[in-house]
């Protein structure tokens, strides 16, 4: 069986749902030991638990979750030591929706430790592989679902993005990543990194396979205080508008320094083929968007102390045994439950929340989170979608950047200013630059996801590079 698109699948598992899922169960047998996207593979029969499988305008579609995202009565790790064992009574919200709209669940996807990474190389359960070149990095942290995704593991993947989580590992495996607005979708039950920034979104290989799934996850719930009660627009319906007539921003900033010039070349050439559909192109700079790297790792960080706070050893998580007093256990679990980069975020965001630097640091990031976000909406005035490189390099080496974290935080530097502003953004393969993916990325104003949609579904109707599979991950029997 080719790969084929969510519409394709749906009409298939009408009459054949078992064989569907039969395919990609096979496939991750064979092919999950090379590239480890997966931390935990639903056995046969366990996936039934899924209410309304079948049904729903999802009916028979597999997915796999990100291992941030809860399953009633399947473990759900988050990457961590700290949660090895966790197996949680209820599901998180995208988890839920999904469910009902017919998805059987495949599996969990493996991440970087509580979404913190940009090479899932901060995993407890070990590195994923690129599966376009086994000894390059999937990017992250949900580099599980962007690699089960592209080895053709799982149609559709869930996953998260808080700085840059879902576009960065797509555009390095080559397929298509979509974050939506924040609040778009609920937070409910996915485990909290930076809570501000957080929002679930889709792997995929196609932005039409993006939209059908986006539409059964989107929408209002009362238990995130975030989501936003706003109708969720037929986004496969909207997928026929294209790119004509729309003003695209072409994000010069990303340009200047630090940007692969191969790279570059590819992001030059997709716009060309933007503009050849019909969209007008002008050059765009925010005078901000330099410094969303170090406002995120100030306000991230701050996020996530408080946010990892409750993994104290006592009430859930990794209990360090053979603890002295109360102050042992803590210390013990938390030393022994968290990697060192989770460590390293706490301890950052302790010092910029605590006394005296607050106001230095805490409260000057809020202040250029804002100007980013300002900048963003002024931009929005004049064009309807932003676009650039979504990251500076195509895939690197395993190991290249684990001792120096500064390196690896510059990894998400077009990424991580679309987080800060909230805005929706994706990535779409567009191009290859000595055979690794590249990615373009797609930016829209608050709550304009169905607009990039239909401009990254028309970019994908003019070229290929969408439909290019890793070598060596082919069916067996073709
Ligand atoms: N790479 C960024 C970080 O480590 C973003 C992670 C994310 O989006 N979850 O914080």
């Amino acid at each position: 069986m080719k790969p084929r698109g969510v519409p394709v699948l749906l009409e298939g598992a009408k009459s054949r749902p078992q064989a569907i899922l039969s395919h990609y169960r096979e496939r991750i047998r064979t092919f999950n030991s090379r590239i480890n996207a997966f931390i935990t593979v639903l056995a046969e029969g366990e996936a039934d638990r899924m209410p309304h499988a079948g049904g729903g305008i999802l009916g028979g579609l597999p997915i796999a979750h990100k291992d941030i995202f809860v399953t009633r009565d399947v473990r759900t790790t988050c990457g961590s030591r700290m949660l090895a064992d966790f197996v949680p009574p209820y599901d998180a919200a995208v988890v839920e929706r999904l469910a009902h709209a017919g998805c059987t669940l495949l599996g969990k996807t493996n991440m970087d430790e509580f979404a913190m990474g940009s090479s899932n190389e901060t995993s407890y359960f070990g590195p994923v592989r690129n599966p376009w070149d086994l000894e390059r990095v999937p990017g992250g942290s949900s580099g599980g679902s962007a690699a089960a995704v592209a080895a053709g593991l799982a149609p559709v993947a869930t996953g998260t993005d808080t700085g840059g989580s879902i576009r960065q590992p797509a555009a390095l495996c080559g397929i298509t990543g979509f974050k939506p607005t924040y609040g778009r979708v609920s937070r409910f039950g996915m485990i909290a990194f930076a809570s501000s920034l957080d929002q679930a979104g889709i792997l995929a290989r196609s932005a039409e396979d993006v939209a059908w799934t986006l539409r059964a996850m989107a929408g209002h719930d009362p238990r995130d205080s975030t989501s936003v009660a706003r109708p969720v627009p037929d986004y496969v319906e909207a997928l026929g508008q294209g790119v004509r007539g729309r003003r695209i921003g072409v994000l010069e900033n990303c340009f200047d320094t630090g940007l692969d010039p191969q790279v570059g070349e590819r992001i030059r050439d997709a716009l060309r083929v933007l503009e050849r559909l019909g969209a007008t192109l002008c050059d765009v700079r925010l005078p901000h968007l330099s410094l969303s790297v170090p406002a995120y790792y100030v306000l991230a960080p701050a996020e996530c102390s408080s946010n990892l706070a409750r993994y104290d050893g006592v009430r859930f998580g990794y209990r360090a045994p053979g603890a002295r007093d109360l102050a042992d256990l803590y210390r013990r679990s938390r030393s022994e439950g968290f990697g060192l980069e989770v460590q390293r975020r706490i301890l950052t965001g302790t010092y910029v929340l605590s006394h005296g630097y607050y106001d230095a640091y805490y409260l000057k990031a809020q202040r250029v989170r804002r100007l980013i976000r300002e900048d963003f909406l002024r931009a929005f005035k004049t064009v309807d979608i932003l676009a650039g490189p979504t990251t500076p390099t195509p895939a690197f080496r395993l190991g290249e950047k684990t001792e120096d974290p500064l390196t690896m935080y510059l990894n998400d530097i077009y990424t991580i200013g679309v987080n800060l502003a909230g805005l929706p953004a994706l990535s779409t393969p567009a191009g290859l630059v000595d055979g690794l993916p590249v990615g373009l990325q797609l930016i829209g104003g608050d709550f304009e996801e169905a607009l990039i949609l239909a401009a990254a579904h028309a970019f994908q109707g003019a070229t290929e590079w969408h439909r290019l599979e890793p070598p060596g991950f082919e069916d067996s029997e073709s």
